[in-house]
């Protein structure tokens, strides 16, 4: 089949090599130059000349996520050099918080907890028993619940110093706003699961060379010895039926694949007046949160690559990166805000205020506020399903999956809807 992508973010670059292995004639648009859609690299002029490739928002990897990390061995990437994995550890830069050993889940989540800093043995006492019952009950909990409501049982310390940094990173939305279930998922899958290569699914995996080397650079080569058409910085302007297919502007195919966000998405199924009502009300209900990166320069050595952050009002940094650490510049932090709800100069100054308060002294370097970067994951929200008509289908992180909007959730849709195509 003559198969058309619109989109090459991961979502889009997972279903062009999912299609393609299985034959078809694939061609893949993206609107924009620079691969990786809201996972890409982003080249920043430096203040004393040259440019530095940073990334549009700063991201982690997690060892579950294995369709993800499969998908990258299959078109080339050595993960070991693009990738550095460590256990999971939410540190405070007072050393405060939790350190996973590497061994073998559940011990290694039994024994950070057990070892967690500045944690009383109440606070460890009620995590334990929560995260048993989460066990038993297999992770699964009522959709209404959201994820404030789920853990009201454990102490305020493991609220602020585990669940909602955990929820922020997973889900991209606080915890009194959060769907429960969804959090459950993830954090059965990565607390308690076996990822990728046997390695723990809660392994973090930090990229140490900019995200278009992690996986859409080598996808795109991967694609184009394959046989597939590249057709960047073409946006898609129309869709159309014709017999036996779609017409995307010019071109004829016999099917389609809409990996473009869902804005993009709804509004190129509208205009083409195809019978997709209940698709489209469900696409176009969905609400969004905003992510913040903060790029800083003159930032000290962190004792990690990866610090968590006491945020609160006038602190709205959850997360520190230490991008020298992590085959970058020296002195470059990366603080994120996720679920950022500030304008991007007063968030700036407030993220500038919070490091002097930590005792480092930074200057602005680059500020990316992504205002849809995922979609509000809240309790029982309902997600379009991948099939919109015959021959057009959608996928990205908003479709219907079990994942937030993540990486992993946009890799997992795009091989989904890939392997469908017949
Ligand atoms: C700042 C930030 C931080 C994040 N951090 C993490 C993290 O740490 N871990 C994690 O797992 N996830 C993270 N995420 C989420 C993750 O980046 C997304 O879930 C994922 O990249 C979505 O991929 P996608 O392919 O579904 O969509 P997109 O990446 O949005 O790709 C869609 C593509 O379609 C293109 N397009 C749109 N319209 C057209 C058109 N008409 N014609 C042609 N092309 C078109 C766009 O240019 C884009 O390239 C983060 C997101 C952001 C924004």
């Amino acid at each position: 089949m003559r198969v058309a992508v619109v989109g090459a973010g991961w979502a889009g670059l997972a279903a062009a090599v999912a299609a393609t292995r299985r034959g078809h004639a694939v061609t893949l648009y993206e609107a924009a130059r620079t691969l990786g859609g809201r996972a890409r690299s982003l080249a920043v002029p430096l203040p004393g000349g040259g440019t530095a490739l940073l990334d549009n928002g700063q991201h982690i990897l997690v060892g579950a996520y294995v369709e993800t990390l499969g998908l990258m061995e299959q078109v080339g990437v050595l993960l070991e050099e693009v990738l550095w994995r460590m256990p999971l550890v939410l540190r405070h830069p007072d050393g405060t918080g939790l350190a996973l050993p590497a061994w073998p889940a559940p011990w290694d989540a039994a024994a950070g907890i057990l070892c967690a800093r500045g944690w009383r043995w109440s606070d460890k006492l009620s995590l334990l028993r929560a995260s048993q019952a989460w066990q038993r009950a297999r992770f699964a909990c009522e959709p209404s619940l959201t994820v404030a409501q789920l853990t009201a049982q454990v102490t305020p310390r493991v609220r602020e110093d585990l669940i909602e940094p955990l929820c922020v990173a997973a889900l991209n939305t606080p915890g009194e706003r959060s769907s429960a279930q969804v959090f459950l998922r993830v954090i059965g899958d990565a607390l308690f699961g076996r990822g990728h290569r046997g390695w723990g699914g809660s392994n973090l995996l930090l990229p140490r060379q900019d995200l278009g080397r992690v996986f859409p650079d080598r996808a795109q080569a991967w694609l184009l010895a394959h046989g597939a058409q590249m057709r960047i910085g073409c946006r898609v302007e129309a869709l159309r039926r014709r017999a036996g297919g779609w017409q995307l502007d010019d071109d004829a195919f016999d099917a389609v694949v809409l990996a473009c966000p869902p804005t993009d998405a709804a509004r190129l199924v509208a205009a083409s007046g195809v019978e997709a009502g209940p698709w489209l009300a469900t696409t176009q209900a969905l609400a969004f949160e905003a992510i913040a990166t903060v790029y800083v320069t003159g930032g000290p050595r962190l004792p990690l690559p990866l610090l968590a952050l006491r945020s609160g009002p006038g602190a709205p940094a959850q997360f520190v990166f230490d991008r020298a650490q992590l085959g970058g510049l020296q002195g470059v932090l990366a603080f994120v805000v996720s679920a950022s709800t500030t304008d991007k100069d007063a968030l700036e100054r407030e993220v500038l205020g919070q490091a002097a308060a930590l005792g480092w002294p930074v200057q602005p370097l680059k500020t990316v506020v992504e205002k849809r970067a995922t979609f509000a994951c809240t309790p029982g929200l309902q997600r379009p399903p991948a099939a919109i008509a015959p021959a057009l289908w959608a996928c990205g992180d908003y479709v219907e999956g079990p994942y937030p909007a993540t990486l992993e959730g946009a890799v997992r849709s795009g091989l989904g809807v890939g392997q469908r195509l017949g």
